[in-house]
């Protein structure tokens, strides 16, 4: 199969990440016979120095000619002093919004080899398995007018939080779908005791759950999903929730995981192409260190063969690799523990090419560190 997929680093971390999403995808594409062509694109703050602007009009024209996109991260000190419409985010936003990215997928699993890394004991998170489908397009992050303004001569300021209802309808049904798929629940998150909007989005679960006879559907007050989280996580199958509460929940479910370095993401939409990044940002605090976790971004290299391309084997073939090399106990500094091995960036991309490549030569890299 041959498949053209647009390639935007962003900053930071991002760069560093990216390189190995397709180096791994170059070894999919010797093991499996598969073709894919990278071009490369420009957005955040690198796209800002280059062009201008953080997302630049020839970077969407590639992103929507490709068959996919692969996103590593944007943002950096460098660039928080822009005006709103110059800051990399917008890059991002923007693009998101272009390529109407309704849903964003953020699945948390446990890994029994990461049980020492994560801030939780270990029969709290054994067995975590959560989809997070958070709304992408909408709420408080687009909602006009959103700016400094002055009120009877004092400074004043106003978000909106914005939503129509088929915009909250056919998230709330991707969810569903997708329920149907796993073990048949949906937690819907909102804050309906104080917001009209929430109250909106309850009704719409409400409304849709009748059509789901096969799925449970629980409301959950977003402030008791925060603390239920690191309380009780194996509850939760599938979440779903608006666009700031599911960004802000899913940095807390990575917790459970033990780092950001290690969850992946799809955003989808109806007619493609969809994008993959990692859910964390540009990590300026360790950028060319050649000590990020390139894990999160790899992993969603394997969503994009699995949602985009229907390769649910090459898929695998990733994620088992992952597991593989996590479980010969090499680490990334972000999820080191002790007895287990440090490697870099680079060498953590090598472990998990050879592992695709050739289970053989794994098992003798990682001799070395037993
Ligand atoms: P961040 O996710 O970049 O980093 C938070 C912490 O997690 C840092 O200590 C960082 O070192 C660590 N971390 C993140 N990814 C890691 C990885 N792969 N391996 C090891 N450690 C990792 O969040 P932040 O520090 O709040 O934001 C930094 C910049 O990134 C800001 O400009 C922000 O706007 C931007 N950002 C971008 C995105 C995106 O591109 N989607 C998302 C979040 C933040």
């Amino acid at each position: 199969m041959k498949k053209r997929i647009a390639v935007l680093p962003g900053d930071g971390i991002g760069k560093e990440v990216v390189k190995g999403a397709i180096e791994v995808l170059q070894a999919v594409g010797e093991r499996f016979g598969h073709q894919f062509d990278f071009s490369y694109g420009k957005i955040g703050g690198t796209a800002i120095d280059a062009a201008g602007t953080p997302l630049p009009d020839e970077t969407l024209e590639l992103c929507k000619e490709c068959d996919a996109v692969l996103l590593g991260a944007v943002g950096g000190p460098k660039w928080d002093c822009q005006p709103p419409h110059l800051r990399p985010e917008r890059g991002l936003l923007k693009l998101r919004k272009e390529l109407a990215l309704y849903a964003n997928l953020r699945p948390t699993q446990y890994y029994s080899s990461l049980s020492d890394t994560s801030p939780l004991r270990k029969e709290v998170i054994e067995g975590v398995d959560m989809l997070m489908v958070r709304e992408l397009t909408g709420g408080l992050y687009f909602g006009k007018p959103s700016e400094r303004t002055k009120q009877n001569g004092e400074d004043a300021v106003v978000d909106t939080l914005y939503y129509q209802k088929d915009e909250m309808h056919r998230v709330i049904k991707l969810a569903f779908e997708l329920a149907r798929k796993r073990r048949g629940k949906v937690t819907s998150i909102d804050k309906a005791n104080v917001l009209e909007s929430s109250r909106m989005w309850r009704e719409v679960a409400e409304d849709l759950s009748k059509r789901y006879p096969d799925v449970t559907l629980e409301h959950m007050l977003v402030d008791n999903a925060a603390m239920q989280m690191i309380k009780n996580p194996k509850q939760f199958d599938v979440v779903v929730t608006e666009n700031m509460f599911g960004d802000i929940l899913s940095d807390e479910a990575s917790v459970l995981t033990g780092s950001l370095g290690m969850l992946p993401s799809a955003s989808i939409s109806e007619n493609g192409p969809y994008l993959y990044e990692p859910i964390h940002g540009s990590a300026p605090d360790i950028e060319g260190k050649n000590t990020a976790n390139p894990i999160a971004m790899i992993l969603s290299a394997a969503m994009m063969l699995r949602l985009s391309f229907g390769m649910e084997e090459e898929a695998a073939a990733i994620e088992n690799a992952v597991n593989q090399v996590l479980d010969a106990g090499c680490r990334t500094r972000d999820i080191v523990s002790f007895g287990k091995k440090q490697v870099s960036t680079s060498e953590m991309i090598e472990e998990v090419k050879a592992t695709l490549l050739d289970n053989e030569a794994i098992l003798n890299i990682m001799g070395a560190y037993a």
